[in-house]
């Protein structure tokens, strides 16, 4: 089973991602804690991107799409993925079209976490990771970012019939019913 989880900045992608990848056994891709792990090791890849990071812009499409496609090329993908943070531009959602028909093999749900804008800022202030892009000047960065150069990769994927909505407020594991009962 490949999945996007899809959604703004402070929808709760990483926090379903996990649960869905304990629930199904099936491993979670977050492109985010890629680079925040590269940026903490001091990595060429993480010297690349911390400005970006930093300033809450996106990293560029190539260097994304060759660091996902080398990943999901790794064994314990074969079986199935869930995407967390990718793709983020149109550009990247059209490169991994690509990849997976090269590889025969198709997306079965692309899972959007619908949360009002206020929710947004209010979450990420309050969850207090300690992350240097949770200030409230660049999560509005971010949230930006999002509207103008993600949302259309929404409408890319409505086009394949795969978008499935879900209301992204309430308790966790309210959300994470409705997940399954979803993709179920
Ligand atoms: P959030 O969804 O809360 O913004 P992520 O962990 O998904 O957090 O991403 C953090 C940052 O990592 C982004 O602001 C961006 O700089 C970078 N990033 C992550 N994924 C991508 C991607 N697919 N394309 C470009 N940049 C990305």
């Amino acid at each position: 089973m490949r999945i996007i989880i899809f959604g703004p900045p402070g929808a709760g992608k990483g926090t379903q991602a996990k649960l869905l990848s304990d629930a199904y056994n099936i491993p979670h891709l977050s492109t985010g804690e890629i680079f925040r792990t590269a940026i903490k090791n001091k990595t060429d890849l993480g010297k690349k991107v911390t400005s970006i990071l930093d300033a809450g812009e996106l990293v560029p499409d190539e260097i994304v799409v060759a660091l996902v496609k080398e990943e999901l090329k790794k064994e314990k993908y074969h079986d199935g993925y869930i995407l967390d943070g990718f793709p983020r531009t149109v550009a990247q959602a059209k490169a991994y079209d690509n990849f997976l028909k090269e590889q025969g093999k198709s997306l079965y749900a692309f899972i959007l976490l619908r949360v009002p804008q206020k929710e947004l800022i209010d979450r990420i202030l309050s969850r207090g990771e300690g992350r240097s892009d949770d200030s409230e000047e660049k999560i509005k960065t971010r949230l930006e970012v999002y509207w103008n150069e993600t949302l259309p990769v929404q409408e890319h994927y409505q086009e394949q019939g795969l978008v499935e909505e879900i209301d992204g407020v309430g308790s966790v594991e309210d959300i994470f019913s409705r997940i399954k009962s979803t993709l179920e």
